[in-house]
């Protein structure tokens, strides 16, 4: 499944971070059983108030969440892309993620050393993405030496070459993959063949003291400013708070966000937009029994969806009857939508839309 790889120099709080993200899922573990559970994974149910309104109407037994996964990439040093530290296998676990969370020390603490001696969030991101990036152009270069060798009997390669080796002048220059720009046909399919790291969303997540949840410092002001610059998502959060925080019961929780002005937390902030940011959305199904998110990517047919519940469900899909979810909360109830004309009836054509409440009908 989509993950979401947590990246960051030693010591900004991405441990922190992620036994946050293993607590809210140990939290929540007996809802998701079916996951296998991996020591550097974890599997976070993604807060979701429409599931708590649909609850609230249908009265279900057990409420189930969409979850996003998080893997802990630990290890990531200067010198990285030549095989320093665990270099080399970091990276290829980078490789396999969707999104990287990218952590960045934002706060001040003598009692927190600094690999570099000084808290200097824009060093420390260009330090991480320097190595990216030369992970990548070691990648693009095997590509092109193996295509050049190729393309005596495959003259069609020449477009592809190519891109390629106006992609390896952009990397050259310390520039991510992400802000590569080519009208080239030929570069989707090279970029889905090298699955380049530093083509990936990143979400840059500001780690603060208590002070920087309200107020903005210089270090924030620069990761929010890089992040703009990038198009990229900006999170602020305090990790270290978040680690307290997860195992409060939900009144307590609310109040202590409440005493320094938020309404949402860091960690359900960085998990929703961890979601977003794979291209992931929910519909719901509304039961007695069970009231429950399922994650398909955006842009997801009707039969895809089914098929999230069950293959059988796809491969047997008849119909959909779809009600879209503000009209479910207005009317109440399934039968009352019926009654008022505003469930719908969708084809295998059908496009899932983001909070859909669907019933499907299948042949087994
Ligand atoms: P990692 O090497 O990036 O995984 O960093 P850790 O999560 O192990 O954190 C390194 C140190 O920084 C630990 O002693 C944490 O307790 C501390 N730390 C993490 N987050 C914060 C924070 O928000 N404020 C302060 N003052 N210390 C933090």
């Amino acid at each position: 499944s989509l993950s979401i790889g947590i990246v960051g120099l030693p010591n900004v709080g991405k441990s922190t971070l992620f036994n946050a993200l293993t607590k809210a899922q140990n939290a929540e573990s007996a809802n998701y059983a079916f996951c296998t559970i991996e020591p550097n994974k974890a599997v976070v149910p993604v807060p979701d108030i429409r599931l708590d309104v649909l609850a609230g109407l249908v009265n279900p037994q057990r409420v189930v969440n969409s979850t996003v996964d998080f893997v802990d990439i630990a290890g990531l040093v200067a010198g990285a892309s030549k095989g320093e530290g665990l270099g080399n296998k970091f990276l290829a676990n980078i490789r396999e993620t969707q999104a990287i969370l990218h952590v960045v020390r934002c706060f001040d603490d003598d009692d927190v050393i600094h690999v570099a001696n000084s808290v200097d969030p824009l060093r420390d991101i260009e330090v991480i993405e320097t190595e990216l990036i030369l992970a990548d152009v070691q990648v693009l270069e095997n590509r092109i030496e193996r295509m050049e060798k190729m393309l005596k009997g495959d003259k069609g390669l020449a477009p592809k070459i190519e891109v390629a080796k106006q992609l390896m002048a952009h990397l050259d220059q310390a520039h991510p993959a992400a802000t590569f720009q080519s009208d080239s046909k030929a570069l989707p399919d090279l970029l889905n063949e090298l699955r380049l790291i530093t083509a990936k969303n990143v979400i840059y997540c500001a780690n603060v003291d208590e002070d920087g949840l309200t107020e903005d410092n210089d270090y924030i002001r620069a990761v929010r400013g890089l992040a703009e610059k990038r198009g990229a998502e900006f999170v602020r959060i305090s990790a270290r708070m978040e680690e307290e925080l997860v195992g409060l019961e939900d009144e307590d929780y609310r109040e202590f966000l409440e005493s320094y002005g938020i309404t949402e937390s860091g960690l359900d902030q960085i998990i929703r937009t961890g979601f977003h940011t794979l291209g992931l959305i929910s519909y719901f199904t509304a039961g007695e029994k069970e009231v429950r998110a399922w994650t398909i990517h955006d842009g997801d047919k009707a039969p895809r969806a089914a098929g999230v519940i069950h293959t059988d469900f796809e491969r047997g899909f008849i119909r959909a009857e779809v009600i879209a979810y503000d009209n479910f909360v207005k009317h109440g109830s399934e039968a009352k939508c019926r009654g008022e004309g505003v469930l719908r009836v969708e084809g295998k054509e059908y496009v899932m839309k983001d909070g859909d409440v669907v019933h499907f009908l299948f042949n087994v």
